[in-house]
């Protein structure tokens, strides 16, 4: 059980959370209307962690009418009102995050040293930065009485399941609206912790709504006539079909979708910073992340030192346990992840590409892809052009700036890219030219909540994070 692996003595079984592995509508876990239930799994075990009530149409329905009602009073709130209740929450996760932490782990098979260092720290950063905006909103240049715009129907993938819903959930609730949130089918745990949180803080009824369940709620959420805005995390695939039903109504939509980041080492770039920084672009979260550095674009004359480099560091990388601290590399999230970056891989091979990994043994049970490494990968290549979304990483090399630009916007997607040099003239000539709504320079994968974070493309639009993400939930 889940109790079991709970490291603190004052941790809870979700079963005292959540009783009924409920959904969370109107402020109480409730079961579903039919009665539907799926499970949920440990990626890196395989044992299931828990049974969870999965929403259909008719909760979808009944979760929209609960945050409709609460609409009217939390929209007429002061700002500074709702900002109590938003602190409180950050507080909550900060004195509950260590079995936030592990609950995330056990769920999406991330390292605990990632959730713990990485996802907590920011989910709490983003409660207090919003909470922050939440009383100024009339002064921050929005015009006179900038007004929320209703329900919000979010969905979100199973990556950073927690940081996701407090980007959506933060800035929703500082501008005064009121949510309907769906987790991803193979991570809804920590939405449904957080649901227990909003409890404890005592949030009014029904502001936040949680429903566990699959696509087919999230289709109804989208597509229900009194939800007012939209936001969607996940492929492009199922962001393209959003567009289509949202398309001839009235509601506002964002879309956070793919990416196939490049990452630009020039060859004044300092060898060992780099390597650090292509490793936590494309390894991070087994490179489950959309603005993953998935592309190594290396200027000609120092691919050999810098690939030699990076393979040394790469057979230093543990993968295992991934509540083990000192564990680099978790599990992949579900079996079907598994399988889509196995047949991209072989893809690969199949190709021509030639293919690399470290020396390193799999568990026997669990979803697991050791870190891969393609040279002699040309731009065709399905390895790179696929978001592959896994611990994949193509190697291709340029000549020039130029090259290196057009190489990096060769791509059908614009959420990231890196650009690896000493100077700092190139940064700014060579960043202005990248479609991607991210530019990270001698760093990879550095996240704030102060800074707008969103695609170019197909990568999606609207951004998240900053005062511009108050912008996507706000009528001005
Ligand atoms: P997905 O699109 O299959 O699922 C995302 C969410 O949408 C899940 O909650 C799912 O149940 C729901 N869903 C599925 N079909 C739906 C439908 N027809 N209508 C409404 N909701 C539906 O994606 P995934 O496999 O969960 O996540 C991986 C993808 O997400 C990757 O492509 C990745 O790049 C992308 N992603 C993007 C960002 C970003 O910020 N741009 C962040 C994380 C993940």
């Amino acid at each position: 059980s889940v109790f079991e692996y709970a490291p603190a003595p004052e941790s809870r079984a979700i079963a005292d959370i959540a009783p009924s592995y409920g959904l969370f509508i109107d402020g109480e876990f409730v079961e579903a209307a039919d009665g539907k239930v799926f499970k949920t799994v440990s990626p890196s075990t395989e044992e299931v962690l828990s049974e969870i009530a999965q929403a259909g149409s008719e909760d979808v329905d009944r979760a929209v009418k609960a945050a409709r009602r609460a609409f009217e009073k939390w929209s007429a709130l002061p700002g500074a009102e709702r900002a109590k209740y938003l602190f409180r929450i950050a507080r909550i996760i900060q004195e509950r995050s260590r079995e936030l932490a592990v609950l995330e782990t056990l769920d999406n098979g991330k390292p605990i040293k990632e959730t713990r260092d990485a996802d907590l720290p920011l989910v709490a950063a983003h409660f207090f930065y919003y909470a922050g905006w939440a009383d100024k909103l009339d002064h921050a240049g929005f015009g006179a009485n900038p007004r929320p715009l209703g329900v919000a129907g979010q969905v979100i993938p199973w990556n950073f399941p927690l940081l996701m819903l407090a980007w959506k959930i933060a800035p929703a609730l500082a501008t005064g609206n009121t949510v309907v949130l769906k987790p991803a089918e193979t991570t809804p745990l920590s939405a449904l912790f957080f649901a227990d949180i909003c409890r404890q803080a005592g949030l009014p009824k029904g502001v936040v709504n949680i429903l566990p369940g699959y696509g087919d709620a999230g289709a109804a959420l989208v597509a229900h006539p009194d939800v007012n805005k939209v936001a969607f995390t996940g492929s492009t695939a199922v962001g393209k079909e959003i567009a289509r039903t949202v398309a001839g109504t009235r509601k506002k939509v964002t879309l956070e979708l793919g990416g196939k980041g490049a990452n630009i080492v020039f060859d004044d770039a300092p060898v060992d910073q780099a390597v650090e920084g292509i490793v936590n672009g494309i390894f991070f979260n087994q490179g489950q992340v959309c603005c993953a550095g998935s592309r190594l674009l290396v200027q000609e004359s120092i691919q050999e030192e810098l690939l030699e480099s990076l393979k040394r560091r790469l057979s230093t990388l543990r993968l295992g346990d991934p509540l083990d601290k000192n564990t680099d590399i978790g599990a992949i999230n579900s079996e079907e992840q598994l399988t889509r970056i196995t047949s991209l891989v072989e893809l690969g091979e199949a190709e021509g590409a030639e293919r690399w990994s470290p020396a390193c043994e799999l568990p026997e049970s669990g979803y697991w892809f050791a870190p891969t490494l393609f040279t002699n990968v040309t731009q065709a290549h399905r390895i790179a052009r696929d978001e592959i979304f896994g611990p994949v990483l193509s190697v291709l090399t340029f000549r020039t700036p130029d090259e290196a630009v057009a190489k990096a916007n060769n791509t059908p997607y614009g959420l990231s890219a890196g650009i690896w040099t000493e100077k700092g003239s190139r940064i700014l000539a060579v960043a202005n030219k990248l479609r991607a709504g991210v530019v990270w320079s001698n760093t990879f994968n550095k996240f704030d909540p102060t800074s707008p974070f969103g695609g170019y493309k197909e990568s999606g639009f609207g951004r998240e994070g900053g005062r511009h993400g108050l912008e996507a939930y706000l009528d001005v």
